[in-house]
């Protein structure tokens, strides 16, 4: 019995409510809708008129757990009852947040033991690219800065992780790429510029590309390279086989620091804990964030190697405190969310579920729709998958963005009660499921994809 009507909410939301990652115009003129989301339930959830929908992207690929889990509602509860707030600066915590990092040190790569706790992959990452730049300087080698991001990642929509984000929406008006940020090849395999190269070639291409870039710019003014095991945002791409093997030996040989972003991977995406984990990635630094509370409280962190930790302890010796912290930093609320969100995930192998449910949900997609005349390609890994819709599938002819191909699947896919998402550039339609995911769900999401496919196109 709420006393608010449909009716007034929508019109407080038009007047007052900044929606982020929005187009103001048309949400204005009501020419999109909005969805007031009131409940959540396993994988599905309700709005305020009592429509049920299948959420087959986790929200953001966060809600990992799946949506009502008392244990970590609890868990939240009980902190702010106990102690909502106090700061973590000066050596202060705590033991929420002492409990999680420990947790995480246990889940991360061999020699990534310390964890700096943030509210978002975007501060994250900002945190990151300043650990990089204390490090050098710390090192003595203060021209060795730039950052190299690839096109078509996601890294966060601050100033520099806006600009490391290789997607021009996120730069366009507004005066990014910052001028420290230098972007390499995506490894796109579908999308490769000559198509008579096979897998193999390609990745040496990417190879070849970075190390030109390396060369241009000059191996001493370059301090790191930041990439997502799986290209998420950018169109749902993990990497031509031997990317990531080449890729580390050509950072190695530059001295060149691995920044991982997991924020996606992290957790249990792909199937294994970390997506380091899977393609036996040796990073600096690794960005977590998403998957870290299942998104039941904003937090993320640095997983910083003892290699690095060294040179930050040195670093403070000489320069006294570090002057880099954030009110929320590990804010207990958002340490309790994590401590029960990854004892759940292991409590009931959800990262098994969905290595397992995420192999059957790529392997029905396929068999769904791979011989399909507008299917160019379906790719995933672990509890992600994406169907990339082309209008000439033999000569691989791509739709105009003006067609709105992706988003009118994805609308259809919504009128069917099932939650993709259009990713940003390109007709891709991503999948990105909770892990809780079953069989027979996974086998409806493929079915209502096909029916949204077959009106549309
Ligand atoms: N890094 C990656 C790989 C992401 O996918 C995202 C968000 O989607 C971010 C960073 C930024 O995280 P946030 O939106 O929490 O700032």
């Amino acid at each position: 019995s709420n006393p608010m009507t449909n009716d007034q909410l929508t019109q407080w939301d038009h007047d007052h409510f900044f929606h982020p990652s929005t187009h103001l115009g048309q949400f204005a003129r009501r020419e999109i809708g909005n969805r007031i989301i009131k409940g959540a339930e396993g994988v599905h959830i309700t709005d305020r008129e009592g429509h049920t929908s299948l959420d087959a992207f986790a929200g953001l690929y966060c809600v990992n757990v799946g949506y009502g889990r008392t244990e970590i509602a609890d868990a939240i509860a009980a902190q702010a009852h106990e102690l909502a707030y106090f700061h973590s600066y000066a050596g202060h915590g705590s033991e929420a947040s002492i409990t999680l990092s420990r947790m995480v040190a246990e889940r991360a790569p061999e020699g990534m033991n310390h964890v700096y706790f943030g509210m978002s992959g975007s501060d994250a990452n900002e945190t990151n690219i300043k650990l990089v730049w204390y490090y050098n300087n710390i090192l003595g080698r203060p021209e060795k800065k730039k950052i190299i991001a690839r096109w078509r990642g996601y890294h966060g929509s601050g100033l520099m992780t806006g600009s490391l984000t290789g997607l021009e929406l996120f730069h366009n008006k507004f005066d990014l790429p910052l001028s420290q940020v230098v972007h390499t090849q995506a490894p796109y395999f579908y999308r490769r510029d000559d198509r008579s190269m096979d897998e193999a070639a390609f990745t040496a291409d990417c190879v070849s590309k970075l190390e030109a870039l390396i060369e241009r710019e000059g191996a001493d003014t370059i301090a790191a390279f930041i990439g997502e095991p799986v290209l998420g945002t950018g169109g749902i791409v993990p990497p031509p086989a031997g990317y990531w093997d080449a890729i580390q030996a050509v950072l190695k040989k530059h001295d060149i620091l691995l920044i991982a972003d997991e924020v996606v991977t992290g957790f249990g995406r792909l199937g294994t804990m970390m997506g380091s984990d899977h393609y036996g990635l040796k990073p600096d630094l690794i960005t977590i964030a998403k998957g870290l509370t299942s998104a039941y409280a904003p937090l993320s962190g640095s997983i910083v190697s003892d290699r690095m930790w060294k040179v930050l302890e040195q670093g403070t010796d000489e320069n006294g405190p570090l002057g880099h912290g954030w009110t929320y930093s590990a804010h207990p609320i958002g340490a309790a969310a994590g401590v029960a969100n990854l004892k759940l995930l292991d409590s009931l192998n959800l990262v098994g579920n969905a290595g397992t449910v995420g192999a059957h949900l790529n392997n029905a997609m396929t068999q769904a729709l791979g011989d399909h005349a507008h299917v160019g390609e379906i790719r995933g890994e672990g509890m992600l998958c994406a169907v990339e819709l082309v209008k000439d599938r033999d000569d691989r002819v791509f739709f105009d963005a003006g067609d709105k191909t992706g988003p009118r699947v994805v609308a259809a896919m919504l009128d069917r009660g099932v939650i993709a998402r259009a990713m940003p550039q390109g007709d891709t339609i991503g999948f990105a499921p909770p892990f809780c995911l079953t069989r027979d769900e996974a086998d409806h999401v493929v079915s209502v994809t096909k029916d949204a496919i077959a009106s549309v196109l």
